[in-house]
């Protein structure tokens, strides 16, 4: 058979995606552990079949209840004119990299970072180059800005807190980054901002102070709504004049509309789960570093430790225990997300016999 007449760059790759696997314990995409209470599902419920009644006109275009609804949640002053959505935040980044990456066009991370950015420069054409963080995992000003100041990108990508360390970014790095880039995007991605811990900030508050800065958001996480697909940003409205630009016609469906706006009517049910999770959060770093581990401060709904001379067995061993992790991050670490109270029990009941039968220990 003569080859497809697939694109160069594309040759021989195989689709990006942590294992789905069918175990008791899953700790590894960073899910919501809390399935939506009955009455979120019954609200989801009647607000879809109100949907599906008119399932024979295209939706919305412009989602107009929906930024409505996305910006009064996010407060801070901002409008429905400063918000975008999609189908999942990496929609929303890739929308991001459609109208300011492209041919000629770089895009920058500091690494370790989110594993789907340099996918999205890659299907864009953008080029793609990463910095390094420090050892703690945070990001110096001074040398942030001098990296953006040598390559001059046009797109920034900075999770906050940080995927996979968790690591929220300081405001002032956020605000040096943005001063320097006067010809490119900050682009902030707070997918797991909800968990930061008390004190931590959102780059929502310096919005006011900076047109190149975008804030990104998902439903994914806080809201346990990943099944749905609604990532969102804030950012100003000619930014998101440019994303009406590239986006699909009516890539949002009338359903997903809908099901966003019933999970939105429960906001503070659904978040209240978070403060359990930041709980079972704080709780989780402080056992793994009795026991010995190195654990990055963390204000997501996940914890980086580490480290182990042969990660891969450790793994292995947790998952033949029921347990799924994460392997990701620098060499030696894992990424284990924070479920519920059984499922963490099980975490580090699993995790001390893996160490008690390997040569893993602290
Ligand atoms: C989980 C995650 C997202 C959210 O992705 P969705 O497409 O909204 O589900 C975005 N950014 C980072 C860094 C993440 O870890």
């Amino acid at each position: 058979m003569t080859p497809l007449p697939l694109r160069e760059e594309l040759r021989g790759l195989e689709p990006y995606g942590a294992p789905q696997l069918d175990v008791p314990v899953r700790l590894n995409v960073n899910e919501n552990p809390y399935p939506p209470s009955p009455a979120v599902v019954a609200d989801i419920e009647r607000a879809v079949a109100e949907a599906a009644r008119e399932l024979n006109r295209y939706p919305d275009r412009e989602f107009v209840a929906l930024r409505e609804a996305l910006a009064a949640y996010l407060g801070h002053g901002i409008t429905p004119a400063q918000v975008w959505a999609a189908n999942g935040s990496n929609e929303v980044m890739l929308h991001l990299l459609q109208a300011f990456g492209g041919p000629g066009r770089l895009a920058l991370s500091f690494a370790p970072t989110y594993s789907m950015y340099p996918e999205y420069a890659r299907d864009t054409h953008t080029g793609w180059e990463v910095g390094q963080r420090e050892e703690d995992f945070t990001l110096d000003p001074d040398r942030a800005v001098a990296l953006v100041r040598a390559r001059r990108p046009h797109v920034v990508l900075l999770p906050s807190p940080n995927n996979p360390t968790g690591t929220a970014l300081a405001p002032e790095v956020v605000s040096a980054l943005c001063q320097e880039l006067d010809q490119g995007l900050l682009v902030v991605d707070e997918a797991y901002a909800e968990f930061r811990r008390a004190g931590t900030p959102s780059a929502l508050e310096l919005l006011p102070h900076h047109p190149n800065l975008v804030v990104t958001r998902t439903m994914s996480k806080a809201f346990a709504l990943a099944g749905a697909r609604v990532g969102y940003l804030a950012a100003a409205p000619e930014v998101c004049d440019a994303l009406r630009v590239v986006r699909l016609p009516y890539h949002l469906s009338a359903v997903t509309q809908a099901v966003a706006l019933a999970a939105l009517r429960h906001a503070d049910e659904l978040l209240g789960a978070v403060d359990d999770l930041r709980a079972e959060r704080d709780a989780t770093v402080d056992w793994l570093r009795a026991q010995g581990w190195t654990v990055a401060d963390s204000d997501a709904n996940f914890a980086l430790f580490g480290t182990f001379p042969d990660r891969h067995a450790v793994w292995q061993g947790l998952l033949d225990r029921g347990v799924l992790v994460r392997e990701t991050g620098p060499d030696g670490w894992l990424r284990v997300s924070i479920g519920t109270g059984p499922e963490m029990a099980a975490f580090r009941d699993a995790l001390t016999s893996v160490t008690e039968t390997t040569e893993a220990a602290p």
